[in-house]
């Protein structure tokens, strides 16, 4: 007769690895069994079986906190799949169940923490990217201004600047006439250093 196994799985918030350990229901059978990451051995899924119960405690790779859940003893040794969630993100974060399923939920969690951190990498890189093209705008829009090549239709030369968003406002100090100039792309900034002087519309009032 085949020895019926279960497998525990759960991603190391220590070290990002994936751990996956079948065990005998012998290993269930009272007590406690814990389960260490076995690439670098700082986390681990403690079970511990209490009569009718089984209380598992488990590293959360989303939220770095550990949850504690219960199920039933039956359902810890006879169901296909159990799926243990964070409860600050309702991601799964650990696995009880049949050797595959197991496997094949954690490869699903290691795919879902990958795009996050594309994503989260990208808004960085996208928020660094809109960062320097405004400052380099406002280089530009300074160096007009150095060579007085700012000016207004109505003939004042002093002005105010006002930066919101990608947006940079020239305003007139005197007729309030407004030069607005986007900031957001490659291609602004490329409009902008093309423009050898900085003409402000003359203002209503
Ligand atoms: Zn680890
Ligand atoms: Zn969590
Ligand atoms: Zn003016």
């Amino acid at each position: 007769m085949e020895e019926m196994v279960r497998s525990i799985g759960f991603v190391c918030p220590e070290c990002g690895a994936p751990e996956q350990r079948q065990l005998s229901v012998f290993a269930f059978s009272g007590g406690m069994t814990e389960i260490h990451c076995r690439r670098c051995g700082k986390s681990k899924t403690k079970i511990i079986r209490n009569g009718d119960r089984v209380l598992i405690t488990t590293p959360c790779i989303i939220c770095n906190e550990r949850h504690t859940v219960m199920c039933s003893a039956h359902d810890f040794l006879y169901e296909p799949i159990l799926a243990f969630s964070c409860v600050n993100s309702g991601l799964d974060c650990c696995y009880v169940g049949r050797e595959d399923i197991v496997k094949m939920g954690l490869r699903k969690l290691i795919d879902i923490l990958n795009a996050a951190g594309d994503e989260a990498e990208q808004k960085a890189n996208r928020t660094v990217l809109k960062e320097t093209i405004l400052f380099e705008a406002m280089l530009q829009i300074s160096d007009r201004m150095d060579r007085n090549k700012v000016r207004c239709e109505c003939g004042a030369e002093a002005w105010d600047v006002d930066v919101r968003g990608g947006n940079i406002d020239i305003i007139c100090g005197s007729c309030r006439g407004r030069l607005r100039l986007t900031a957001v792309t490659m291609e602004d900034l490329e409009e902008i250093s093309a423009m050898e002087e900085l003409c402000i519309p003359k203002g209503e009032g």
